[in-house]
This record gives structure tokens, C-alpha cells and sequence, in this order.
């Protein structure tokens, strides 16, 4: 997360009763590569005389001042900051139209404490979505050529409970930043998005409306899964030994040229299933997908016109070594993972931990 003690929070730092614990606490997020800390250069080096500045933070804050000086040019790449603005400032979230950032501001006293200058969390449904997630941010960091910077992240999923019960609590904890991702579940473009988006998106009015958290973010995907925005090339070499899942792709390239957004909503894990009928097929299916199919004879085994890949494709993308190169090449998927990368990485993106004597 970038966070920028604004020119007003340091100018009244005094009338802030704990400036000075509050100040340690982000010195320390900066010395462990937690978070991106943004300060005026004007402002730290007065910072540095200040008396309120305990001596272990000053130390930080010199090498801070040495080494830190271009960090200001993350802004061209974030979408999300936060502002720490004085007490006497109303809180509020404005977005710049020119830099398309969204600024959050908050008061120094939700980052007192040292849970709250923890590692961002990216939160998913289940098993491996955090990691999956964090290559999108990964993948932005690449393409932006931001070399000195890393992407550091804590993995959680619903876990025991749901995602949705999951995020009500860490966005009524207010500790960790937490950026929560799930799929649409949406199976036809004319579909609503499915129970469990629909639950967390509730939780996040709800939440909203009660008690802002600035700290979390909810993005629902556009597609059916988070297999959907995974690369064809992936697809096809990952799964060329198995003769049934080496057609799929070939099959949706056709289905592509009669709907182009047929791979947005196609079922990776599962296929489509369809009795040849129709009579039997669940109602989202059979007035988008089951016409579209018929039309090619694509009935290959057991009713089902298209097979899909079964449950552990993230798994195999998680291991797959091409995975960047073959995003490169994949022009739909390349421009889904720079919007949710760089979302991510709003989150996510860190300096590396520095070593200070
Ligand atoms: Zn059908």
C-alpha cells in the first residue's frame, strides 16, 4: 500500500497527541518493507530536527531521505492510496480525474498500532486464490518496469468459514489493508453474479454504510471463474497429452467468431453440459451456450459438447514456468491482468526491507 503523511498532518503534528508513536510505527513499516511511506523531502528533513521523532525513528528516516527520493513517481502506476490527514480534516475519498488515483484518507490513529502496519492481505474464496491473485500484481510490476519495488502479500481464504464472513471481520477489525477477490460466478452475460459474489458484495454496502474501513477494497471479477483469465497457449501445452482437453481451445475458437465474449462465461473446470435435447439443461445454458454449441457438433463424450479441464487447473498455472510469456502473448487475457494487476498491486507493491545501523 502507498501511504502519504500529507503536508497537513505534518504541519499540525503537534496538535496530534500521538504523532510521535504513530511516526515510529510507519518508520518501522518503511524499515521493514511493509508498506510504500510517501513524505515531502521539505518535510522530512524537518521532521529529522524534530523532538517529537523518537532517535530510532530519525535513523530510519535518514536513510529514508538518502535512498527514497524517486518514490514519489509510484503515483503514475497506483489506483489506490491512502492519505493520513490531521484531525481537524474531514475524512473523506476523492479520486484525481487527471491521475485516475483514488485517495483515502484516514486519521493517524488507525495506524497506532503494529498490526496495522502489517503485510497488505489478499484475500480469496479458497486453497491457492491469494497466490494466484498476486501474480496478476506480479505480472504489473513486470510490465511496469518496476524493478526496485517487490510485491509482498499475506495469503487468506475463508478458511473454516466463508469469504464473506472473512471479510466482514478484517474490514470490522480495521487492522491489515486487505484487498478481497472473488468471481462473478455469472454463467451468461444476461446472468446476475453469483451467490457467493453476491454475498460479499452485500457485506461491502453494508459495511460501507455503517463503518467505512478505507483499509479494504472488494473486486469482483467480470468472468465465470478466475480459470477464464488464464491464457489459451497455457490451456493448450499444459494439456496436450490428454486427448479429450486438447480440443477445448480449438472448440471456443470457433464459438469465439459467433460470441466473442464466450470465453469470459465458459465453464474451464466443468464444460458445457447439454442433453441433446436441451430439455434438461439449466436455464443459463440452454438460451446462451447449448444454440452456440449445436450449431458446431461439438458432442464429444457423455452429453457434454465441451469438456472442461478439471478442478486443479489453478494449481497447474500456479507451477507453470511460461506463465508471463504466455500472458504476453494472449491479447484478451494480457489486458484483464493489467486492470486487476494494477489494482493488486495498489495493495501489494512494497520497497524491500532496508538494514539500518
Ligand atoms: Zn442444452
Amino acid at each position: 500500500m502507498v501511504i502519504i503523511l500529507s503536508d497537513d498532518l505534518i504541519r499540525q503534528r503537534e496538535s496530534e497527541k500521538e504523532f510521535s508513536n504513530f511516526f515510529s510505527n510507519i518508520m518501522t513499516a518503511y524499515r521493514e518493507g511493509k508498506h510504500i511511506i510517501i513524505i515531502s523531502p521539505k518535510y522530512v528533513k524537518i521532521l529529522l530536527q524534530d523532538e517529537l521523532v523518537k532517535q530510532e525513528a530519525k535513523i530510519i528516516l535518514k536513510h529514508y531521505l538518502n535512498h527514497n527520493k524517486s518514490i514519489i513517481n509510484i503515483l503514475d502506476y497506483v489506483k489506490v492510496v491512502i492519505y493520513v490527514v490531521p484531525s481537524s480534516i474531514e475524512l473523506t475519498r476523492y479520486s484525481s480525474i487527471k491521475s485516475k488515483i483514488e485517495f483515502r484518507c484516514i486519521y493517524l490513529s488507525e495506524l497506532l498500532d503494529s498490526a496495522t502496519i502489517q503485510k497488505s492481505i489478499i484475500l480469496g474464496e479458497n486453497g491457492k486464490d491469494s497466490d494466484l491473485y498476486s501474480f496478476f500484481a506480479e505480472y504489473y510490476r513486470l510490465k511496469k518496469n518496476l524493478d526496485h519495488l517487490v510485491i509482498k502479500y499475506k495469503p487468506q481464504t475463508g478458511g473454516g468459514s466463508t469469504i464473506e464472513k472473512e471479510y466482514e471481520t478484517i474490514y470490522r477489525n480495521k487492522e491489515e489493508f486487505c484487498i478481497c477477490l472473488v468471481d462473478s460466478d455469472k454463467r451468461a452475460p444476461h446472468k446476475q453474479i453469483g451467490d457467493t459474489a453476491r454475498k460479499v458484495l452485500k457485506i461491502n454496502v453494508k459495511m460501507e454504510k455503517e463503518n467505512f474501513n478505507m483499509k479494504c477494497h472488494l473486486l469482483i471479477l467480470n468472468t465465470l471463474m478466475a480459470e477464464n483469465l488464464l491464457p489459451d497457449t497455457f490451456y493448450k501445452t499444459a494439456y496436450k497429452a490428454d486427448v479429450l482437453k486438447k480440443k477445448i481451445i480449438s472448440s471456443l475458437n470457433i464459438l469465439e467468431k459467433d460470441d466473442c465474449n464466450i470465453k469470459h462465461y465458459f465453464n474451464y473446470k466443468k464444460g458445457i453440459e447439454c442433453i441433446t435435447s436441451c430439455d434438461d439443461c439449466k436455464s443459463e445454458i440452454k438460451y446462451y451456450l447449448c444454440p452456440l454449441v449445436k450449431k458446431h457438433n461439438f458432442l464429444l463424450k457423455d452429453n457434454k459438447f465441451i469438456p472442461g479441464f478439471g478442478n486443479k487447473v489453478l494449481e497447474d498455472f500456479i507451477d507453470y514456468e511460461d506463465k508471463y510469456i504466455e500472458i504476453d502473448k494472449d491479447e484478451r487475457v494480457q489486458s484483464h491482468w493489467i486492470k486487476i494487476g494494477a489494482i493488486v498491486a495498489s495493495f501489494t507493491l512494497t520497497c524491500p526491507a532496508i538494514r539500518v545501523m
